[in-house]
């Protein structure tokens, strides 16, 4: 019927690892990034990868959608679809490896943080559903995704790792933290709307801000909260302070990034060049 408008619409490439200059890194693995370049994407074009939508923004004289791969994606293929309003869809392949992380063994003085009672519990379920329902908000605004170091500091715990809270298994740590003094300004990474914000069981006090279309961005343990819920912010405004709230073993800033509904590693979101603290002696 439309055969050569319909493909135009759908040429596509998968983008590889050198070729993403000024872009957030391309990780074939669990917990990384896949993007695929959409020169003639249009709005009504929905993409998904492994059935879940995905987020498109403008590149240059392309488009690109970002795919989250979730830390228990499955080493081998996972699709990208690229469905035309048409009905007209193109799927392709992305072949994830695995990547093995490493263990970390962490003790807590605060025995309740590790094996809560059952107050905590009815707390802690009833915080589930809430951190649910900001996590997978999914708003049609274009995402920024130039994102900034949210905070100076140093890397006290990288993505991923296999966590042992007192000897005993816990979920994997599933963001990144930069150790900083408690009140050290933390940043909006990127331009956004403020989701929720409050004070969490595990998490201390916590904010969440939406960059579109499932781009989230995540900051936590702070000692202070300067936004609300609905507060628009720009990149690089000041939204709280490093602290040591929920649970924790010292000052710092547990920062995490969603797309697609899953938790990625926020260091391939992230300029190479960290900002380091000045040194005073
Ligand atoms: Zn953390």
């Amino acid at each position: 019927m439309c055969k050569n408008t319909c493909l135009s619409f759908l040429f596509f490439f998968l983008l590889q690892p050198a070729l993403a200059q000024a872009l957030p890194e391309v990780a074939l693995v669990p917990g990384g990034i896949a993007l695929l370049s959409l020169p003639d994407y249009q709005a009504e074009t929905v993409v998904t990868f492994d059935n879940e939508p995905v987020a498109v923004f403008p590149h240059e004289d392309s488009w690109i959608a970002l795919a989250g791969i979730p830390l228990n994606a499955k080493a081998g293929d996972h699709h990208f679809s690229i469905k035309h309003h048409t009905g007209v869809t193109l799927n392709t392949r992305v072949k994830v490896t695995e990547k093995k992380y490493a263990e970390q063994h962490l003790t807590i003085k605060n025995k309740r943080k590790v094996n809560p009672n059952e107050k905590d519990m009815e707390r802690i379920s009833r915080e589930r559903v809430r951190k649910q329902k900001a996590k997978t908000l999914r708003t049609d605004t274009i995402p920024k995704i130039d994102f900034i170091w949210p905070t100076e500091g140093r890397i006290s715990s990288v993505f991923g790792l296999r966590r042992f809270f007192n000897e005993q298994e816990r979920n994997p740590h599933n963001g990144l933290d930069i150790a900083a003094a408690t009140g050290t300004p933390v940043k909006a990474t990127a331009d956004g709307t403020v989701i929720d914000a409050g004070n969490f069981f595990f998490s201390g006090n916590m904010i969440y801000l939406d960059h579109g279309q499932g781009i989230i961005s995540l900051y936590a343990h702070l000692d202070r909260i300067d936004v609300k819920p609905g507060d628009i912010v720009k990149q690089g405004q000041m939204i709280g302070a490093v602290g040591e709230t929920g649970r924790v073993t010292g000052a710092h800033l547990h920062f995490a990034v969603f797309a697609n509904k899953t938790l990625i590693d926020p260091v391939y979101m992230l300029p190479k060049q960290q900002p380091r603290a000045e040194i005073i002696d």
